[in-house]
């Protein structure tokens, strides 16, 4: 069996990517180690820059994004007891829009086979051979080549793709602190994300939709999940969020909680011959920044403009520049997300002199409009060239 383009995972990356050629009259074929259902319930992303509803919206995947994702035009840090908003769009002229991972997912995933696309669930690959080039993988309990032009490898963080280049670097930072993140059928209490430093730690509100709360509360990545009963999560949220003013959270019914671990991470190069890692496969930051779906989607513009130019002319020079390209792109979200993780969460081991400066930068933030509007562009979405 024979593609133009291999795609290997079916997250948001690899899905996307193969929507992308299509349009551009390029074939691929995505496999995905998961079935259907699982990578449409996968609870994770939630933030898109405009830079990524733009792209969804040009190539026709945006139909219901545009009914039901909630266009934001600022956000809220809160401190020492009081809320202090950040306009987004005033600073930037930009938006950003709430829209759940899993329903892009669910959107790419009906978009390809309505056109035809060859999407193959529970397909899981064992080996790549970045120079022949072709993958093998395990599909129906039988064992399968596929030979192709080019391999993307938009498999995760845990993916195979990494591994098959050689000589890899990689870049990481582990951070002393996790996010319990709970899904909650109950209207936000409030109309944007609220980012809150509490002496207790932090804590985010975020929404899935007018009628589904998002909230985040950081905690040790040794915590068991089994010692948070709903009291004990929606007591916490209280306290870290509590303002001195009359502000109380709604609460209801917990759909969907986990404790997800954080960590910055980088491998490059992000090519090695015809395979090229894309999204979480090269790149890990923590969520405080919104960054990680936004910089996949980043990813595979590059990676399909790149392609989309070697088919067309033959010119190698996009695909050449690629690696460089988006490593430059993805170090400036790395610092971000780690700027805005440390400036939001308590460290367990810093002493007086780190909190205080920690509150000096929350207030300058809060404060100066230079300060702020960087916060927003970073936040909003740098411009992709
Ligand atoms: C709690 C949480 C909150 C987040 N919030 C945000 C946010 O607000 N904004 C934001 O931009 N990002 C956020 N992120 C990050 C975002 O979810 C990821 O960056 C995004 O999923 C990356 O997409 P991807 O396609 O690169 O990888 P993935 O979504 O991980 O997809 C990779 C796919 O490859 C498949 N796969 C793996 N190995 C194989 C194999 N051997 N063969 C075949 N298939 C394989 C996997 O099953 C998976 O489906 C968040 C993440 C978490 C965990």
């Amino acid at each position: 069996m024979r593609t133009q383009v291999a795609i290997i995972g079916g997250g948001p990356a690899g899905l996307l990517l193969s929507h992308l050629l299509h349009r551009r009259g390029i074939d691929s074929v995505v496999l995905e180690s998961r079935d259907r259902a699982y990578v449409e319930h996968r609870q994770r992303a939630g933030m898109l820059e405009q830079g990524t509803t733009d792209v969804l919206r040009e190539s026709g995947a945006g139909e219901r994004l545009d009914r039901e994702g909630l266009v934001h035009h600022g956000l809220e840090l809160r401190f020492g007891g009081t809320g202090h908003r950040i306009p987004l769009t005033d600073l930037t002229g930009r938006t950003v829009t709430v829209y759940a991972q899993t329903e892009i997912v669910k959107d790419l995933v009906a978009l390809r086979l309505a056109d035809g696309g060859d999407v193959r669930f529970e397909a899981e690959v064992l080996g790549i051979d970045a120079s022949a080039p072709s993958v093998t993988y395990r599909h129906n309990g039988r064992t399968h080549t596929l030979d192709c032009d080019f391999i993307a490898g938009c498999d995760g963080f845990h993916g195979v793709g990494r591994s098959a280049v050689p000589g890899l670097r990689t870049f990481s930072r582990e951070y002393p602190f996790a996010w319990l993140g709970i899904l909650a059928d109950v209207p936000p209490s409030t109309d944007e994300l609220i980012y809150a430093n509490h002496g207790r730690g932090f804590a985010l509100h975020s929404l899935r939709s007018p009628k589904v709360s998002r909230l985040y509360l950081q905690v040790s990545p040794k915590e068991d999940l089994a010692s948070w009963p709903d009291s004990r999560i929606w007591d916490e949220l209280a306290a870290r969020f509590a303002t001195d003013d009359s502000w109380e959270l709604r609460q209801g019914p917990i759909t969907d909680r986990s404790i997800t671990p954080m960590r910055s991470f980088v491998a490059e190069p992000m090519r090695h011959d015809r395979l090229f890692l894309a999204g979480d496969a090269a790149h890990i930051v923590p969520p405080t920044g919104a960054k990680g779906l936004n910089l996949a989607v980043s990813d595979v513009i590059i990676l399909a403009r790149a392609l989309t130019e070697r088919y067309a002319s033959g010119s190698q020079t996009l695909l050449d520049a690629y690696s460089a390209t988006c490593l430059r792109r993805a170090w400036r979200a790395e610092h971000f997300s780690y700027w805005m993780t440390t400036l939001l969460h308590v460290d367990p081991s810093a002493d007086e002199f780190g909190h205080r400066l920690q509150r000096s930068q929350l207030d300058y933030v809060a404060s100066s409009k230079a300060a702020a509007t960087s916060l927003a562009e970073n936040y909003v979405g740098l411009p992709l060239d």
